[in-house]
C-alpha cells in the first residue's frame, strides 16, 4: 500500500461531525456584526510582503518568524495572510471605500497562516473573525467595537471571559515610554532573550510580550505605560472606561498588554478565557490611527479586533455552550426491488422540491439493513416500497418515534399527505414541551 501523506503540522481537518460547531459561530458572528451595522468584506488569501512588513511590523514574531511567503517564478514576493487588518485596510484605501462617507465598518471571517510551534489552541493554520471600523477617533468606537465582541461571546453562551484594557499611547507620548523602558532593561539586558535584545535597541515594549519565562520575569517590574500618557490619550482612555460602565461592561486595567503587532496606538484590549489553558486569549484588538496613512491612504482613524474562532469553539466546547443542532432526514424510502427503487428516486426527487431532507437506498441493501440505516441517520419517518406498493399506487408512511403507520397514495396526495405527517409530528414535539412544562410548573 502506498504512504499515507498526512496533513501539515499545525492544520485541522474539519469534519462533518464538527461541522455545526463553526457553523454556530459563523451565524452568531454574522448576526451580532450585522446587528452593529458591520458589513462583510472578504478579501486575498495572500497579499505582497511588503504589506505586512509595512503594517504588522518588521521586529514582530508574526513578521520575523511566522511568515509564510510565497514566490511563484517571475513573480513578486507573495505572503499567506497571518492577519487580516492589513489586508481589509489595503482594501479599503484601495476601493476607495474612505471617500464613501464615515465611519465604514467591516467585518470578516478567514483563516490566517503563522509558522508558529503547534500546541493546543496555536495552530498553523487557524480562523479568525474581526470586525474593523474606519474613520472615529471617539472613544465612542473604542467601546463600540469592545462591546460589539463582548456581544458575540455572550451570545455564544461564554461565561467568566475577562476583559482586560490598556492605553499604550501615540507617537507623542510613546517616545518617553520608551526611553523609560530602554533604561530599564538594559540594566538587565544580559539576562534577556536573545531576541528581546534586539528589540531592546529596535522596539522595546514588545519585550512586554516576550513569551519566555526569564523576559516576563524581568518585564514585571518594568515601568507601565499608564504613568507615561499624554494627556489626550490620558483622555480617551478615562472616557473609554465610563462608556464601559455605562454598557455594564466590566474591565481589568492591564498596563502590561501591548499586542502582538506594532500598528496599535492608544487602546488595547484582550478577551481571556481561563479555560482553555495557556492560550487563553479568545480575542484581541485595538485602536490603529496611523496605519492607513502608514500604508499610503489619507490618514483616517480605525480600530477593530479579531477573535480565534478555534479558541472560541475549545471554550464553548469546555462551558458546554449549545450549538446549533445537525437537521435531521424527514424521509428514508427503503425500495425492495429494481422498480421500486425508481419510484423512490421519482417521490424523492419530488419532495425534495418542496424543501424536504429525503434519503433512499443507494447501495442496493436488504430492508434489515435498511432500517438501520435510518435509524443511524434519525429519519423522522420511512417508506417501505415493496412489489404491493408498487402495484397498488399505495403506501405506508411509518413515524419512527411513534411507530404509527399512516396510509398515502404515492402518486398526487403523496406531498399533502407527507406534509401534514411532519407538521403533525412537528406540533406533537411542542405538546410534548408543554406538558413537560405544566407538569414542572404544577409539581
Ligand atoms: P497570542 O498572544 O495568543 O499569540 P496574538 O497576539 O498573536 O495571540 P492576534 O494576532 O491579535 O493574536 O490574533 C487575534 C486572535 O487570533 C488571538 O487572540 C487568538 O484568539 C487568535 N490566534 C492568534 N494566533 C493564533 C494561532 N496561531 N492559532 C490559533 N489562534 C490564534
Ligand atoms: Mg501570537
Amino acid at each position: 500500500m502506498a504512504v499515507m501523506i498526512q496533513r501539515p503540522k499545525g492544520t485541522n481537518d474539519i469534519l462533518p461531525s464538527q461541522v455545526k460547531k463553526w457553523h454556530t459561530v459563523e451565524k452568531i458572528t454574522n448576526d451580532i456584526a450585522q446587528q452593529f451595522g458591520f458589513k462583510e468584506i472578504r478579501i486575498p488569501t495572500f497579499e505582497d510582503t511588503g504589506l505586512f512588513v509595512r503594517s504588522v511590523g518588521e521586529t514582530t514574531d508574526v513578521v520575523s518568524k511566522e511568515m509564510y511567503s510565497v514566490t511563484a517564478t517571475g513573480d513578486a514576493q507573495f505572503t499567506l495572510r497571518p492577519e487580516g487588518t492589513a489586508g481589509t485596510m489595503r482594501a479599503v484605501i484601495e476601493n476607495g471605500i474612505l471617500n464613501e462617507g464615515l465611519p465604514q465598518k467591516v467585518f470578516y471571517q478567514l483563516t490566517c497562516f503563522r509558522h508558529e510551534k503547534p500546541q493546543a489552541g496555536r495552530l498553523r493554520e487557524f480562523h479568525q473573525f474581526g470586525c474593523e471600523m474606519v474613520g472615529s477617533a471617539s472613544p465612542r468606537a473604542d467601546a463600540e467595537v469592545i462591546s460589539l465582541a463582548k456581544n458575540v461571546l455572550d451570545s455564544c453562551g461564554l461565561r467568566d471571559i475577562v476583559l482586560n484594557i490598556n492605553s499604550i499611547g501615540c507617537p507623542n507620548c510613546r517616545p518617553n515610554y520608551h526611553k523609560a523602558l530602554k533604561e530599564y532593561f538594559s540594566a538587565r539586558k544580559d539576562e534577556l532573550c536573545g531576541t528581546c535584545q534586539e528589540r531592546l535597541e529596535k522596539n522595546p515594549m514588545r519585550i512586554l510580550d516576550c513569551k519566555s519565562p526569564i523576559c516576563q520575569e524581568i518585564a514585571k517590574g518594568a515601568p507601565l505605560i499608564t504613568d507615561y500618557l499624554c494627556e489626550e490619550c490620558s483622555d480617551h482612555f478615562s472616557k473609554l472606561q465610563g462608556y464601559l460602565g455605562a454598557m455594564d461592561i466590566d474591565f481589568t486595567i492591564n498596563p502590561k498588554i501591548v499586542r502582538g503587532l506594532d500598528y496599535y496606538t492608544r487602546t488595547v484590549f484582550e478577551f481571556i478565557s481561563t479555560d482553555i489553558g495557556a492560550q487563553g486569549t479568545v480575542c484581541g484588538g485595538g485602536r490603529y490611527d496611523g496605519l492607513i496613512e502608514q500604508l499610503g491612504g489619507k490618514a483616517t482613524p480605525a480600530l477593530g479586533f479579531a477573535m480565534g474562532l478555534e479558541r472560541l469553539i475549545m471554550t464553548m466546547q469546555k462551558q458546554e455552550c449549545d450549538f446549533i443542532e445537525e437537521k435531521k432526514c424527514d424521509l428514508y424510502i427503503a425500495p425492495m426491488s429494481e422498480d421500486a427503487a425508481s419510484e423512490a428516486i421519482a417521490i424523492a426527487s419530488k419532495l425534495r422540491k418542496e424543501g424536504y431532507f429525503v434519503e433512499y437506498d443507494l447501495i442496493g441493501r436488504g430492508l434489515k439493513a435498511q432500517m438501520k440505516y435510518a435509524d443511524k441517520i434519525g429519519a423522522a419517518f420511512v417508506m417501505v416500497l415493496g412489489s404491493d406498493e408498487i402495484e397498488s399506487g399505495k403506501g405506508k408512511l411509518k413515524n419512527m418515534r411513534t411507530g404509527e403507520q399512516t396510509d398515502t397514495d404515492l402518486g398526487e396526495g403523496l406531498i399533502n399527505t407527507f406534509s401534514n405527517a411532519v407538521i403533525g409530528e412537528m406540533f406533537s414535539g411542542i405538546d410534548e414541551d408543554i406538558a413537560k412544562f405544566t407538569e414542572g410548573g404544577n409539581g
